[in-house]
Order: C-alpha cells, then sequence, then structure tokens
C-alpha cells in the first residue's frame, strides 16, 4: 500500500484545525486537513455566534467556518473529506489511516477532532432517532413549527436551544435535573423572561412513547427523598443539550486522557506526551470549549509543530 508522507497533518475541521492549517500554512509547513464527519465541526449546527471577537453584530457559525476554510486555503491547506480510522503513534514519524483505506505518515500531528453531542441512554432515544429525537436544534429546529418540544439540560447549551426553539416552537419545556440551572446569568436570563419556555426543575426524562414518532415523554419529578413523581407530558420534539464526549477514541492507545476522554496535556500548552502529537480545542478541553478558546490552542499547536520541525 502506498504511504502519503506528510510535515504536518491536521485532523479535525473546527476552529482548532482550521486555525491551525492558518498559521501551519504561513509557517509553510504545508498542513493537510481531515475534515472529519462534520465538516466546519459544532459551529455549523449552531445559528449566530455573538461571542467571537471581531464580529460586533454576531455571525452566523456556517459562514464563520467557511471564512476560516477559505482563510486556511489561501495560505495552501489542503483540506480533504475522510475520517480516521486508525491510529499508530508508537513511533515517528506518525501512521493514521483514513476511511479505513488511506494510510499517511506524518512528521507532527495535530488532532482537533472535537467533541460529540451526548445522549441520555434510553433505549428510546435510539427508536425514535430522526423521529422527533435530535441532538441539535439549530439541525432540527424547523420542524418544529408551532409544536410542543422539551430540551434536555441546564447548561448554556441547553438555554440556547430552549430560546432558539421558542422563536419557532408553540411552547418550549426545559427538563432539568437539578433544581437550578448551570447556565451563564445571561442565558439564565434570558431563559427566564421567555413566555414560551418552561423550566422543570429537578426533572428526569425516563422514556419517550409515541406511535409514529414522538408523542410525549415519561418525566420523573423529584419531590425530596424518597418521594418522587412520575407523569407524562405531550411533546413533539425531544432535544438532548446535555454535553459532549470528546472525539478521542482512536488516539487513546497511545495518549493520556481523564476519565471522560479529553486528551491530557502539559498544562496551558497543546504538547501530548508524544513529542510532535498535539492536541487542540474541544478534544483536550473540558473547562472552556468555546471557538476562540479553540482557536488560540490551534494556534498554539501549530507553533510547537513548527518549533518541533525545527529542532
Ligand atoms: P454543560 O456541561 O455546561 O451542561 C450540561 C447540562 O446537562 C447540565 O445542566 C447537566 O446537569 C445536564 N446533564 C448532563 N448529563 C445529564 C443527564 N444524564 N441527565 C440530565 N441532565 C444532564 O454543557 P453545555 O453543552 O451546556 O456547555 C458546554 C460548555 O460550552 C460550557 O462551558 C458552556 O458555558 C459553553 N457554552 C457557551 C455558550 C455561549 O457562551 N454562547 C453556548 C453553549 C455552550 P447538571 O448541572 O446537573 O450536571
Amino acid at each position: 500500500m502506498e504511504i502519503e508522507k506528510l510535515k504536518c497533518l491536521i485532523i479535525g475541521s473546527g476552529p482548532a484545525g482550521y486555525t491551525a492549517a492558518i498559521y501551519a500554512g504561513r509557517a509553510n509547513l504545508s498542513p493537510v486537513v481531515y475534515a472529519g464527519l462534520q465538516p466546519g465541526g459544532q459551529l455549523t449546527t449552531t445559528t449566530d455566534v455573538e461571542n467571537f471577537p471581531g464580529y460586533p453584530q454576531g455571525i452566523n457559525g456556517t459562514e464563520l467556518m467557511e471564512d476560516l476554510r477559505k482563510q486556511a486555503e489561501r495560505f495552501g491547506a489542503d483540506i480533504r473529506y475522510g475520517v480516521v480510522t486508525a491510529a499508530d503513534l508508537s513511533r515517528a514519524p506518525y501512521r493514521i489511516t483514513v476511511d479505513g483505506e488511506k494510510m499517511l505518515e506524518t512528521e507532527t500531528l495535530i488532532i482537533a477532532t472535537g467533541a460529540t453531542a451526548k445522549y441520555l441512554g434510553l433505549e428510546d432515544e435510539k427508536k425514535y432517532a430522526g423521529m422527533g429525537v435530535s441532538a441539535c436544534a439549530t439541525c432540527d429546529g424547523f420542524f418544529y413549527r408551532k409544536k410542543v418540544v422539551a430540551v434536555v439540560g441546564g447548561g448554556d447549551t441547553a438555554c440556547e436551544e430552549a430560546i432558539y426553539l421558542s422563536g419557532l416552537a408553540r411552547k418550549v419545556y426545559l427538563i432539568v435535573r437539578k433544581p437550578y440551572l448551570r447556565a451563564s446569568k445571561v442565558m439564565q436570563e434570558r431563559v427566564q423572561n421567555n413566555e414560551k419556555i418552561e423550566v422543570l426543575f429537578e426533572h428526569n426524562a425516563v422514556g419517550l412513547f409515541g406511535e409514529n414518532g414522538v408523542e410525549g415523554v415519561h418525566l420523573v419529578k423529584r419531590l425530596g427523598e424518597p418521594d418522587e413523581e412520575r407523569y407524562d407530558l405531550a411533546i413533539d420534539g425531544f432535544f438532548l443539550a446535555i454535553g459532549h464526549k470528546p472525539n478521542s477514541e482512536v488516539f487513546k492507545p497511545y495518549l493520556d486522557t481523564d476519565e471522560t476522554g479529553y486528551i491530557l496535556t502539559e498544562p496551558g500548552t497543546p504538547r501530548t506526551k508524544i513529542p510532535g502529537v498535539f492536541a487542540a480545542g474541544d478534544v483536550a478541553d473540558p473547562h472552556y470549549r468555546q471557538a476562540i478558546t479553540a482557536a488560540a490552542s490551534g494556534c498554539q499547536a501549530a507553533i510547537e509543530a513548527e518549533r518541533y520541525l525545527l529542532r
């Protein structure tokens, strides 16, 4: 099998991957980027990004990622479609397999594979996949115009999804397992001031029902140990917004990760324990998980890769 040899391979095409590509391209590392399952990353599934510096009016997530891609290409990044299916990081140069068939050998590797939405783990989530269950309000919200939906979660994502859906749906329930929201103050206020959103604190979704798609959710309300109340709520759509799982599976045999799977790096740097292998963005960041922090760590990773190659 023919092996393509590279100086710098970047896996992932979110803000971390593309920023790494911009810097690596400008440093003449001829970076190759594999875009992964979701080209453009998580921002392509959101609406407006209001907190990325430089856009006083906000910018559409897909547009922002298109601009980053063009900027990376302008400096020579070779952006390809494909998913990394195997890795051998036991010795340099490192070997990466794409789509189970293409083999690459790279002197430096920047892992910017991001994170994927989590599900509750209910059988019914699978049963109703694509029939009323979704982990992306901006992708699927359109189907719930004037309908009733529920969003699970109490963080910023859940609030953001609930607010977005309130612009389409007739009514939005926010199902929160704790007696409070974890989201930032500004998001909490927006939720509380939104007449269409009703927050169900101390509630857990334990199942879904419906003949042809979701028609309702089975809920358990905590009333103080050991009491609880079980009841059903009629809904048309069930949205998950309970956090994310880092996409680090392929690299786990070689790199240290925390219990959730976030790749561990030297504090304040994208350096993993393997020289020449760097992790940037959400795959290595359980704390901030912002587009701008991902972009910054992508920049750091490219600078590190350049220095490593000079040595
Ligand atoms: P978070 O981890 O912040 O919140 C996850 C939420 O889901 C929590 O309320 C958690 O409950 C709940 N949850 C987790 N597992 C379950 C479960 N099995 N059953 C029921 N509820 C569950 O994730 P987010 O995706 O909301 O945010 C991730 C990061 O991204 C945060 O740092 C956030 O600030 C940031 N962010 C920022 C935005 C912005 O600034 N515009 C927009 C979106 C995200 P509990 O509290 O009980 O653990």
